[in-house]
């Protein structure tokens, strides 16, 4: 049994994290500040022996003691990172300096959740680890960009200097139960618009690409690489190639709930990606992983949740 630290560990992945954890006989310390986490995320855990919450923000040092840490924390929304951009800058890159000195301490092994996002607007399509990537330094989405960017940098360098044992993980757009209603990410976004028969936002022509995984893939993946062999550092890409444009996955979502939305189309965003599809050998060679889930099954499960919650909101 290990004592295993979770930040970020009452936000979406952080809390299917802590139940795959606590599944595997460990115990869980979960670290978060409730700023996109919710306290529902974790209820069904609280009363679990193995399970300790502790609300404290990551951006502060953190002295406790325990065998491995997973650092989730930290809005991955575009529209949650982008409503404190200077907070989501610390979060990637103080909180990043104060989990490697907890690590580099306590000389245990800690596995950063880093993100596609590192690739910013990709020119090269799809994209491999070896890829640097486009990402516009001064946009509003280069606090979370180049904030995450930081933070591989920093993982690296405590490695090198320091002999820190670190894993890194490239998480490419994920989606499941548990997302907040008002997390404003895509999948949620049209699930919750088709459920209400509101209209389905689309931002731009919709012809833009994104890659979606389901959330039980991607624990799979990010517990095999915390549990790789020593010496595999990653960074590795975790995420599904089944490549969609948002127009397709409207589509496909209003089939699903059989909605009667309307499509509205919006301006896109600022320095929005147009494309994004992992390539994913690596996961594949040193992990054994590959996602097993289709897009059609992973939406059902999700539209099943969302559908729950509305009628008793959480
Ligand atoms: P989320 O917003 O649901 O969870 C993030 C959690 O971190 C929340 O519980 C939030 O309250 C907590 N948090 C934020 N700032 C904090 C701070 N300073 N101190 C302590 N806690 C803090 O998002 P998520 O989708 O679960 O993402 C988890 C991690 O995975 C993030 O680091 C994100 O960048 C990364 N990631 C996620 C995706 C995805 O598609 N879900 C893709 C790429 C990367
Ligand atoms: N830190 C922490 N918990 C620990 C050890 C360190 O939060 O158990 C934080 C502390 O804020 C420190 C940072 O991690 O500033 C970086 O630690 P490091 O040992 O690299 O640097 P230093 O202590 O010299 O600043
Ligand atoms: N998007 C959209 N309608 C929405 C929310 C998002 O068309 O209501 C688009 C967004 O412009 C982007 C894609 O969907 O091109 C994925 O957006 P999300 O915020 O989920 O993640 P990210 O852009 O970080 O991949």
């Amino acid at each position: 049994m290990k004592r295993i630290l979770v930040t970020g560990g009452s936000g979406f992945l952080g809390s299917h994290l802590c139940d795959r954890l606590l599944k595997e006989g460990n115990e869980v310390l979960c670290v978060d500040n409730l700023f996109t986490g919710r306290k529902s995320n974790i209820h069904h855990l609280l009363d679990e022996k193995n399970f300790e919450f502790l609300r404290h923000d990551i951006t502060f040092p953190l002295y406790v003691e325990v065998d491995e840490i997973y650092n989730l924390a930290c809005p991955a929304s575009p529209v949650h990172y982008q409503f404190d951009p200077v907070q989501t800058a610390k979060t990637s890159v103080i909180g990043a300096i104060n989990m490697l000195g907890l690590a580099k301490r306590l000389k245990v092994r800690i596995l950063q959740a880093s993100t596609s996002e590192v690739y910013g607007d990709p020119e090269l399509h799809p994209q491999p680890e070896s890829y640097k990537g486009s990402v516009n330094t001064t946009g509003i989405r280069a606090c979370y960009d180049e904030g995450k960017r930081c933070a591989e940098t920093l993982f690296f360098d405590y490695h090198r200097q320091h002999g820190v044992d670190i894993k890194v993980m490239r998480i490419f757009n994920t989606y499941g139960p548990r997302m907040h209603p008002n997390d404003g990410r895509v999948v949620s976004n049209f699930i919750v618009q088709a459920l209400k028969g509101e209209d389905i936002t689309i931002f731009g022509d919709g012809l833009q690409t994104r890659s979606f995984c389901y959330v039980e893939d991607l624990i799979e993946g990010m517990y095999r690489l915390m549990n790789s062999r020593d010496g595999f550092t990653g960074p590795v890409n975790i995420g599904n190639p089944g490549e969609f444009t948002m127009l397709e996955l409207a589509q496909e979502i209003l089939d699903l709930v059989g909605s009667g939305s309307q499509l509205k189309f919006l301006p896109l965003p600022q320095d929005d990606p147009m494309q994004r599809q992992p390539i994913i050998h690596m996961a594949k060679k040193e992990l054994g992983w590959e996602p097993k889930v289709r897009l059609r099954e992973g939406l059902i499960e999700t539209i099943n949740y969302f559908d729950r919650i509305l009628k008793v909101p959480v």
